[in-house]
């Protein structure tokens, strides 16, 4: 078996991104005050806000199903229920944490094409019952990237919001894709967020070159009230915050961010290109971020693994293989891929 060094099976496969790397060893020059008194968290949260355009509330945190669930949590009492589409990530992938870290609120889901909440499910499921006897939406949380690598476009994300806030219902986003987002979408992160009625925003950084963690970003004061005792209590509050903050001055402070995503999609889009031309594969969804989904004969599936390359089949949708990209994905990497799945199927 050939030992390869990179692969397409999650962006989280990838190593920490220059930048990222270079503020975090800026930020261990010496001691520093804890829990996140300290100058590069102060800096990180400042750099968030100027990117937002606005004075929002930020957290650090360890992970994305944290980030879900604590805002999730933030946003709901425990005889809630969050609405989201029956793909999202804090339905598919992360073990109950929502419903346990809001106490209770359940998790309703909704359909849509293309891995996206069609807005007349939320009404459908606002409308439904609105008796006693069951758990009053409150929410609704929506990915950003989509957990099938489609987004949301601008109007498309009016459309959610607006339905919901019609509805009383406050808005999360699970941008744990954030970046490859703004960077496709080519829009100002306030037009996809706040400004577009989002009231919440996990954004992550793990997938776009981060070692760990992801911001909470809150563009409404109150829902952040006591979030700080939230994140401590769900053990979420690291000691040596600076190590999560730092690496967001050097994500955020040149564009790192966004030329990462933007090579990230790039190397999507020739993955996309070279298996079109491929006989036998069939392209699932749209490729309008950093993944690309494909129905790759079973033969050649498995020929594809005996040759090293590790990618997952089947964990989010069916039979479709997922191929993410990375901030490190190489031109060659893509190349040697489609160059072997062509070999394989006697193109
Ligand atoms: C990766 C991912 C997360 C975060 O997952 P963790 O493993 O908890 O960091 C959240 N949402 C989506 C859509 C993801 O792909």
């Amino acid at each position: 078996m050939n030992k390869r060094t990179r692969h397409f099976a999650s962006d989280n496969y990838s190593g920490i991104c220059p930048e990222a790397w270079a503020a975090m060893a800026e930020a261990n020059a010496g001691h520093e005050v804890s829990y996140g008194d300290d100058i590069w968290t102060q800096r990180a949260s400042d750099l968030i806000r100027d990117i937002f355009e606005t004075d929002c509330e930020v957290f650090f945190v360890f992970n994305g199903t944290s980030a879900n669930s604590l805002s999730l949590a933030s946003l709901c009492q425990s005889y809630h229920s969050v609405l989201c589409h029956e793909l999202a990530h804090i339905e598919t992938a992360e073990c109950g944490a929502p419903e346990f870290f809001a106490n209770g609120s359940k998790i309703l889901l909704l359909q849509g094409a293309n891995g996206k909440i069609d807005p007349a499910e939320i009404e459908r499921a606002v409308h439904k019952r609105t008796d006693i006897h069951y758990p009053k939406p409150r929410a609704v949380s929506l990915t950003q990237a989509t957990e099938t690598g489609t987004l949301y476009s601008p109007p498309e994300l009016q459309a959610i919001t607006q339905t919901a806030k019609k509805l009383g219902l406050r808005v999360q986003m699970d941008g744990a894709r954030f970046a490859n987002a703004v960077a496709s979408l080519n829009v100002a992160p306030a037009d996809i967020t706040w400004r577009a009625g989002v009231d919440v925003l996990c954004f992550g950084g793990t997938k776009n070159g981060i070692a760990i963690g992801e911001a909470v970003v809150f563009f409404d004061h109150d829902l952040a009230r006591d979030f700080d005792y939230r994140c401590k209590q769900g053990g979420q509050l690291a000691s040596k915050m600076r190590f999560l903050s730092a690496p967001w001055l050097g994500m955020l402070k040149d564009g790192a961010w966004l030329r990462h995503a933007k090579h990230a999609n790039d190397m999507a889009k020739r993955l996309e290109a070279g298996l079109k031309n491929i006989p036998g594969v069939k392209i699932s969804y749209p490729v309008q971020s950093n993944g690309v989904f494909a129905k790759i004969p079973k033969p050649a599936e498995g020929k594809l693994r005996e040759r090293g390359w590790h990618f997952y089949t089947g964990v989010i949708t069916g039979e479709e293989s997922r191929l993410m990209c990375s901030w490190d994905t190489t031109t060659e990497d893509v190349d040697g891929f489609i160059a072997d799945l062509r070999e394989i199927s006697g193109q």
